[in-house]
């Protein structure tokens, strides 16, 4: 039997995805692969990017990147959640926690059913009033459980994600993967030769006329799919009439606080606006659809919405929401935009990128790229694409916003039965049951179903079993827990300073 074995991998971009791509790569396979990575620094990369899912984590773990390290290499910040400010209506906010119960949970039911029936009787404050995230986010709190928590109490399990400056991220990895043998080469890429006999991609050429064959091809080119589009002609999913923002304009500028540790969400008349704090400054965008506002005026618009100075002048991006038709097609896998884009609302493309490539290593082929393997990849990405855009089109359709027409336009959109089904569950009884391989959990799907209004129209039936008088008891109790949790926790600077201090 001959050896199949893959050996010589090319990545095409040296953007988060492809930088992303070949420090797992080098780290999982070692050294016995060459790992090519091509990248042109005329082109350059989207450089946004700066907030995250808690996921990460666990990317820099298999790494064995040092956390304290790398929060003070990216200049990064913490981030317990997404705030969302006029999104059901105007001068109403909530936010989208990260954690995995609300409260404290006991026996086998979540606790919002507890305080569903406490809410519905007068019992009850507002759901985040219960989350520790929500109310330590609020009071710009932060600390790492395993730092500092005492056990047996909601601080010892704090679920938390990154912001951090995208582009010291990519330098960081480069300086990683090239110290376990990646090879950098600088260079446009002019063409793509394809094999006759089979169309996979067989080698790139550059501007120079280097020539780079490989095996496996990994298309980290970001929105122009260099390989996946440009030579495989593999067609695009376009998903813009549920998620109609196409286009963004950003613009760093100063900080004028402490840092918050949650991301900020605000609703515009067309879009929303971003607002991200790092150590060293805040990333702003506002995300907008164009048939609905001019670029002058989304520029306008989010310059009127710093906390300081602008650090530079605003930056257009466009983009299309939806997926190619095939993410791996032929020996070619695309990673990051160059597979699709869904708008950056809930923080989604890293993790995406990240669970990418923790697929194409589970999954790793062989040179005969059997049609078992790719079909696998392709259905297990596209189910985990279409449940985080549900869970996007969620925030836009679920509103009571009547004020403009891209609102009218996003309340009374046709939305996907995936979406109908889950709603409609919500709705009845609070239920939600997350599907396997699912991103998004119970948690955030009731936090963001509440926080736009979605109201379920009775609790539980386990809820019942408690006398009305231990149940409000144990509301409170749990609402005293969290706010004691939240008192005893350090300011997020405070934190900040501590952790990241150089040894
Ligand atoms: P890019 O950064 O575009 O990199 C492409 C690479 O390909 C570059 O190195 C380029 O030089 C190279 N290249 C292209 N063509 C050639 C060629 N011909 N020859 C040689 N090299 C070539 N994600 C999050 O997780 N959180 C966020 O908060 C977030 N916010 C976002 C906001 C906006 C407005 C947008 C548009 C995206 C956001 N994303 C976010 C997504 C995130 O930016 C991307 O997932 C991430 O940056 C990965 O980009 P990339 O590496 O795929 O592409």
């Amino acid at each position: 039997m001959t050896n199949q074995r893959i050996k010589n991998i090319v990545i095409v971009g040296g953007g988060t995805a492809g930088w992303m791509s070949a420090a797992a790569l080098a780290k999982v396979l070692g050294p016995g692969h060459s790992i090519r990575l091509i990248e042109s620094e005329e082109i350059g990369t989207i450089g946004v990017g700066e907030a995250t899912v808690p996921h990460l984590s666990l990317f820099n773990k298999l790494l064995g990147i040092d956390e304290a390290e790398f929060v003070r290499e990216t200049r990064g910040t913490f981030k317990l959640g997404v705030q969302f400010v006029n999104w059901l209506k105007p001068g109403k906010t909530y936010v989208h926690g990260f954690g995995t119960s609300i409260g404290l949970d006991i026996g086998m039911l979540p606790f919002h059913q507890y305080w569903l029936r406490a809410f519905k009787s007068g019992n009850a404050s507002e759901i985040g009033d219960y989350s520790l995230n929500t109310l330590a986010a609020a009071h710009g709190k932060f600390m790492v459980s395993a730092v500092d928590a005492p056990p047996n109490t909601p601080l010892a399990n704090i679920a938390y994600a990154y912001h951090f400056d995208a582009g010291l991220y990519a330098r960081y990895l480069r300086r990683y993967a090239e110290a376990r043998g990646v090879q950098r080469t600088e260079g446009k890429i002019r063409e793509t030769l394809l094999r006759p006999s089979d169309g996979f991609v067989d080698a790139v050429v550059l501007e120079s006329g280097e020539k780079i064959s490989g095996e496996l091809f990994i298309d980290c080119s970001g929105f122009r799919g260099l390989l996946i589009e440009q030579a495989l002609h593999t067609g695009y999913e376009d998903w813009n009439h549920w998620l109609p923002t196409n286009r963004a304009v950003t613009v760093a500028c100063e900080r004028t606080g402490p840092p918050t540790p949650y991301t900020r969400a605000t609703a515009q008349t067309a879009g929303w606006q971003w607002r991200i704090a790092l150590q060293h400054r805040v990333g702003n965008g506002h995300v907008y659809a164009s048939p609905y506002i001019s670029d002058d005026e989304a520029a306008a618009t989010l310059l009127r919405n710093l906390d300081g100075a602008p650090l530079g002048e605003p930056r257009l991006l466009r983009f299309v929401a939806g997926t190619r038709k095939k993410v791996w097609n032929r020996n070619v896998v695309a990673i990051g935009l160059a597979s699709g884009f869904l708008e950056p609302l809930e923080s989604t493309g890293i993790f995406l990128i990240q669970s990418a490539i923790t697929r194409l290593l589970t999954l790793f082929p062989d040179r005969n790229f059997s049609e078992a393997v790719i079909d696998r990849y392709n259905a297990l990405s596209r189910f985990e694409l279409e449940r985080i855009r549900d869970f996007l089109i969620l925030h836009f359709h679920a509103t009571q916003r009547d004020d403009t027409p891209f609102w009218n336009y996003c309340r009374t959109m046709e939305i996907p039965e995936t979406l109908r089904s889950v709603m409609a569950l919500f709705r009845e009884g609070g239920q939600f049951i997350r599907n396997a391989e699912e991103l998004f959990g119970l948690v955030s799907w009731v936090e963001v179903m509440l926080g736009q209004g979605i109201m379920p129209t009775t609790w539980h039936t386990g809820a019942d079993q408690m006398s009305e008088k231990d149940l409000n008891e144990f509301v409170a109790h749990v609402q005293q827990v969290i706010a004691t949790c939240v008192d005893a926790m350090p300011p997020h600077q405070a934190f900040i300073d501590r952790y990241c201090k150089a040894a």
